[in-house]
């Protein structure tokens, strides 16, 4: 009885504490009345952590009580809490350690489903974004692999990753409003030949773990990211793959990346009708620094650099970008295969803190968010591009969300 694409035909779900948030900062009532998913990013946010910085004080029934009360169509929530999670970054590591996946069923998912499950939330098409950033690093980041950590490997050996998510994909994807999408990374992680294929396989083999392949609704590509929704004055061919900036990926931009990912996850025996999600809140580019035109003079570097409307120094920075502006607002059924833009990372939040900043929630400090770090070989060793004075993950950002409404694109 689930619809085909529950966006359609409706208004999602306002976040009622990030509404607040976004209205409490000059010129925030521009993007105040957006729906953003909501983040269980831990045990005690099911109930709500009135005492984090980086959580509300509202647990999941609040979620969705307000929803009924606004007559919400949608509401989005993202399960995030997966033993060893972030095993590659430590802005987002999780609670739960790498053995913990028992914990994670009783503690985590179960509660959830029990409450998602409600008949009272019925009217509700429930969303659920699936663990952001799990299953690609297990593809990436790995023995064999220059980006590899001792965290990921210890994930990929034991398979808590995948367990874990089929769990959660059979618990939630039984309550029949409920749809569930599961992360997918961005072109500029997976758009690889050496990434894609063994990302699709792994990705529909731990749908195929949860029992059946019903489980899932679609995929969602760019969370938290900054990758453009389009580029347009690139094309990708054999004149512009071996540039510095597209280094050789098949896809430039997470439209198209999308659409090709979604047909290698059909192809790889996902049900044909799956839809894809963009994660657009943070992906504009616009304000001064954004291209007009192509740039056709010069090197092929000069070139794509003079082109591109993405302005990161590198598509492996992903922390609290310096110049990234709010992208497309939510839309539904925007291009083929596409089942909605979305607002997945609420503009605003941040990324992870600049500096060591002691916290009682457990957030690491990743070099990526100091805006003085040079790299890594995920990042090809180039400088981080991150805002300077962020504080912890999931934290209120106001000089972010500043400059996010500056450079929008399209313009507010
Ligand atoms: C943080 C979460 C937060 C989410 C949304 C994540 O990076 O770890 O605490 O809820 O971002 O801002």
């Amino acid at each position: 009885q689930k619809v085909d694409n529950p966006y359609s035909g409706g208004q999602g779900y306002r976040n009622t504490e990030w509404q607040a948030k976004a209205n409490s900062v000059s010129g925030g009532s521009r993007i105040a009345n957006n729906p953003t998913a909501v983040w269980i990013d831990r045990i005690a946010a099911i109930n709500g952590t009135p005492n984090s910085s980086s959580n509300g004080a509202f647990g999941v029934r609040q979620h969705l009580d307000d929803a009924l009360r606004q007559g919400s169509s949608y509401i989005q929530f993202v399960i995030y809490n997966l033993p060893g999670r972030d095993c590659a970054a430590l802005a987002s590591n999780g609670e739960l350690g790498a053995t913990e996946i028992g914990r994670y069923r009783t503690e985590y998912i179960d509660p959830i489903a029990a409450i998602q499950a409600d008949p009272k939330y019925a009217s509700l098409r429930i969303i659920n974004i699936i663990e952001i950033d799990s299953l690609p690093n297990l593809i990436t980041n790995v023995a064999g692999r220059g980006g590899e950590t001792a965290m990921c490997n210890t994930m990929k050996a034991n398979g808590n990753y995948q367990a874990g998510i089929a769990y959660a994909l059979q618990k939630l994807g039984a309550i029949g409003n409920v749809y569930n999408y599961i992360d997918a990374a961005h072109h500029g992680w997976i758009g690889w030949d050496d990434n894609f294929r063994p990302t699709a396989t792994l990705l529909a083999d731990t749908v195929r773990q949860s029992g059946s392949t019903s489980n899932v609704h679609g995929f969602i590509t760019n969370t938290a990211n900054y990758s453009a929704l389009q580029e347009p004055y690139i094309t990708v061919n054999d004149q512009t793959r071996p540039s510095k900036w597209i280094d050789w990926n098949r896809y430039n931009d997470e439209l198209s990346f999308a659409q090709a990912f979604r047909g290698e996850l059909v192809s790889q025996g996902m049900p044909s009708n799956i839809g894809m999600l963009i994660d657009t809140s943070r992906n504009g580019w616009g304000g001064a620094a954004r291209p007009t035109g192509p740039r056709t003079t010069g090197t092929i570097d000069e070139q794509i650099n003079g082109s591109r409307i993405d302005r990161r120094i590198h598509k492996g920075n992903w922390c609290n970008q310096s110049g990234a502006g709010i992208g497309e607002r939510p839309r539904v059924a925007p291009a083929s295969g596409i089942d909605a833009y979305v607002w997945v990372k609420p503009p605003g939040e941040s990324d992870g803190s600049s500096r060591l900043i002691d916290n009682p929630e457990g957030k690491g400090f990743d070099r990526m968010c100091d805006p003085t770090y040079t790299g890594n070989y995920r990042n090809g060793n180039n400088m981080s591009g991150a805002l300077d004075n962020a504080p912890i993950s999931g934290a209120w950002f106001p000089a972010q969300v500043t400059q996010l409404m500056q450079n929008a694109y399209p313009p507010l």
